[in-house]
C-alpha cells in the first residue's frame, strides 16, 4: 500500500542529532500541532536538505508516518523563511523565549493553526524592533494566553472587579489586586507590582506604539517576566522556565 503524503508548514522547535546521520527535531505545525519528525541520512554531506533543518527555521515539510510509531519521517522540505538568520543578539534571545514557551505549552490541535500563525508573525515582527523588544514578547505572551482561553485581565481587579490602581498579582485568583482590596495577609501570596510595572501592564496591548515613551528598568523586567511566567506556571499544574532571558 502506498504510503499518504502528508503536507505541513512547521517552526523548528529543537533538534537533535539521531545515530549516524539522522536527525530528530520537535516542530510545530499549522495543521498537526506539536510533532517530532525523524529527518533520516540527513547529516550526510551530499543531502540537499541539511543546511534546513536549523533551530527556528520556517519549512514547508512533506511528512509521511508510519503508523506503528509516533514519529514522523521527513521525505522533503522547502525553506519558507530563516528566522535566526541575520538577526541581532538580543532578538536572538527574545525569538528563543517564545520557543521555550511553546516547547513547555500544552497546545491542543484545534489551537494549532492560530498559535502558529501569532508565532511566525512574532518572529517577523521582533526583527524589526530597536528597543525595549522584551515588551513586544510580553504583549505576545498575552496573545497566547488569549487564544488558550487563559487570559488576565490587566485592567481589571479580580476582587472588586473595577479598573483602579492595580498593585499586585495574585497567583491563586489568577489576576491583579487593586489597592482595595489590597490585604496585608496576601503578603506572601502575592507578586507586588510599582507603580512603573503596574501602568506597563495597563498598556501592554498597545506597547507597540509606545516603545520609545517607556523606561524598563531590571527591577520591572526581572518582575513582569516572574509574573507571566507564575500565571503560566499556575495554569498547567508545572513549573515554567526561560533560560533565554537570563540572558537578556
Ligand atoms: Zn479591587
Amino acid at each position: 500500500m502506498p504510503k499518504r503524503d502528508i503536507k505541513v508548514n512547521g517552526i523548528i522547535l529543537k533538534k537533535v542529532p539521531f545515530r549516524e546521520t539522522s536527525i530528530v527535531m520537535d516542530v510545530f505545525t499549522d495543521e498537526l500541532g506539536k510533532i517530532s519528525i525523524i529527518a533520516k541520512g540527513i547529516r550526510k554531506e551530499k543531502d540537499k536538505n541539511t543546511g534546513l533543518i536549523e533551530i527556528l527555521n520556517e519549512l514547508e515539510l512533506v511528512l509521511y508516518k508510519n503508523p506503528n510509531s509516533e514519529l514522523y519521517i521527513l521525505k522533503s522540505a522547502n525553506l519558507i523563511k530563516a528566522h535566526l538568520f541575520d538577526s541581532n543578539f538580543k532578538c536572538n534571545i527574545l525569538m528563543n523565549a517564545s520557543v521555550e514557551i511553546y516547547r513547555q505549552l500544552i497546545i491542543p490541535n484545534e489551537d494549532s493553526g492560530k498559535m502558529y500563525e501569532l508565532l511566525s508573525k512574532y518572529l517577523e515582527y521582533i526583527k524589526t524592533i530597536e528597543l525595549h523588544g522584551i515588551a513586544i514578547f510580553w504583549r505576545f505572551l498575552l496573545r497566547v494566553f488569549v487564544l488558550l482561553g487563559i487570559d488576565f485581565n490587566i485592567t481589571n481587579c479580580v476582587i472588586c472587579h473595577t479598573s483602579k490602581n492595580l498593585i499586585a498579582y495574585y497567583p491563586h485568583k489568577h489576576g491583579f489586586i487593586c489597592n482595595e482590596c489590597y490585604r496585608p495577609a496576601f503578603e506572601n501570596f502575592v507578586l507586588k507590582m510599582s507603580n512603573e510595572q503596574s501602568e506597563l501592564f495597563s498598556n501592554l496591548n498597545h506597547i507597540g506604539k509606545l516603545l520609545k515613551k517607556i523606561e524598563l528598568s531590571k527591577a520591572t523586567i526581572s518582575q513582569v517576566n516572574k509574573i507571566f511566567l507564575t500565571h503560566l506556571s499556575e495554569h498547567f499544574h508545572q513549573k515554567f522556565h526561560l533560560k533565554s532571558l537570563e540572558l537578556y
